[in-house]
């Protein structure tokens, strides 16, 4: 199995240049990220089990195939929030869990203040995402309580990858395939890719210059 693979579609490339460019405003960054998600998912939904049933069209019987796994969504809070729309598209009957996390600022360690997961994770295709795969700490962090609570065949499903943080998921979790549109050069000294797009949570939400009130 590839354990990191760069999907190079023409569509995608040109969606993340959107998603890349500075001037991008929020409302068409959340509509172009659902997008590229869509993408991401019929790649990484490339090998679900299908089982086939017996159908009739309009002129005679004949073979059709349904999906034969239970499919488990899990966005990281809050970025990973912009990718579930896009990957429901084609699973619309997919359960979603939700993973909320921060990072210490003292010891810079994941700290998970929010679960909602589903049952069943054993036998389900679970797609953990996040548009940002950074230091991997939060992915890696997300990934373990997923498989501490039974997850077996888990994907990781990212817009843009940083090299540092694919090399921690290889590191942690050799067994669970990365999908991503771009491996990126590096991550600077404040964690942010680059060249990336910036944060991705405050370009999906608006919330860039923003103060708390
Ligand atoms: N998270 C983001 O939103 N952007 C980065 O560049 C890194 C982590």
């Amino acid at each position: 199995m590839i354990h990191f693979r760069v999907v190079d579609h023409p569509l995608l490339q040109r969606d993340l240049t959107i998603l890349r460019k500075k001037e991008t405003p929020h409302g068409v960054f959340r509509s172009v990220l659902s997008n590229a998600a869509a993408i991401l998912a019929y790649e990484a939904m490339r090998d679900l089990k299908t089982e086939s049933i017996p159908i009739e069209t309009p002129l005679e019987p004949t073979t059709g195939y349904r999906i034969a796994e239970e499919v488990v969504v899990v966005p990281i809070i809050r970025a990973g929030l912009g990718m579930v729309d896009g990957f429901v598209r084609y699973v619309p009957e997919a359960r979603i869990g939700h993973i909320g996390m921060y990072r210490d600022e003292r010891t810079h360690q994941p700290i998970d203040y929010y679960i909602n997961i589903p049952g069943g994770l054993e036998t389900a295709r679970i797609f953990v995402v996040d548009p940002m795969l950074a230091t991997g700490g939060s992915a890696s962090e997300a990934i373990s309580l997923l498989k501490k609570r039974g997850a077996r065949h888990i994907t990781f499903v990212c817009l843009v990858a940083a090299p540092e943080g694919v090399q921690h998921m290889l590191r942690t979790h050799p067994d669970v395939p990365i999908v991503a549109a771009s491996l990126d050069r590096e991550l600077d000294e404040n964690a942010y890719i680059r060249p990336g797009l910036g944060d991705a949570g405050d370009r999906i939400f608006g919330t860039e210059g923003e103060h708390e009130t």
